[in-house]
């Protein structure tokens, strides 16, 4: 897959606006998106209530929004977009999240927030990479959504291991202290940002430490929900 300037990431049809990037007809295949639930995110019967996982034990934050489950022809386009150095797909992918957003809002009444932040990655990882894609999605949603984004919000405090990896124990044991706030977050309603959510316990770790530091509520958006 290859960036033309001009024609449909997906499918090459000639754009009407060539800075979306992906067609209307390639945009609506990701509306079909089978019915998940609107607090973990994952597969469920019903989208307007949380699911049976997440009655029993709720995870810290409050809503979730995601564009699609990891599947083609996504998941591609973010490899792409975190490893190949394909920044230009950040407003492309950035729209995506919008409108997903904004189906949320029409379809089960998602509140509005006022403050974005990004997940940090540590510093070396951001030096190699040479850019946090988190913050590339940021940069536009809050331009489009006229909503604050506070870049250094969060910083890594130290470099943590790759969490799929990990079992659900080490995983929280991994994240422990693994995050300092540098804002004051007193009264805000706040969408954590990021490209995948696959546990969930980064932005649960986040949505805890932000929670703790006073902000009013938390959701996570995400371009892909997977386990
Ligand atoms: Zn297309
Ligand atoms: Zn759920």
């Amino acid at each position: 897959m290859l960036s033309v300037p001009g024609l449909c990431w997906l499918c090459r049809m000639p754009l009407r606006m060539s800075r979306w990037g992906i067609c209307s007809v390639c945009t609506r295949a990701f509306e079909r998106r089978p019915p998940c639930c609107p607090q973990c995110g994952l597969s469920a019967t019903r989208v307007d209530i949380p699911c049976g996982r997440c009655l029993q034990k709720p995870p810290p934050w409050g809503d979730l929004v995601a564009v699609d489950n990891y599947v083609q022809p996504l998941s591609s386009l973010i490899h792409q977009f975190k490893f190949s150095r394909q920044t230009q797909l950040a407003g492309p992918l950035a729209r995506l999240l919008i409108l997903a957003v904004l189906q949320a809002r029409r379809s089960r009444g998602l509140p509005a927030v006022d403050l974005l932040i990004s997940v940090p990655l540590h510093h070396r990882r951001h030096w190699r990479r040479g850019y946090n894609q988190s913050d590339l999605l940021c940069r536009t949603l809050s331009r489009w959504l006229r909503c604050d984004w506070q870049p250094d919000a969060l910083k890594r405090t130290h470099a943590t291991a790759v969490q799929h990896r990990l079992s659900a124990r080490l995983r929280k044991r991994n994240l422990k202290n693994a995050f300092r706030l540098d804002l004051a977050v007193k009264g805000r309603h706040i969408a954590i940002v990021d490209d995948v959510v696959t546990t969930g316990s980064t932005v649960a770790e986040l949505s805890r430490l932000l929670l703790q530091s006073g902000a009013a509520t938390v959701q996570v958006w995400c371009l892909c929900r997977t386990l």
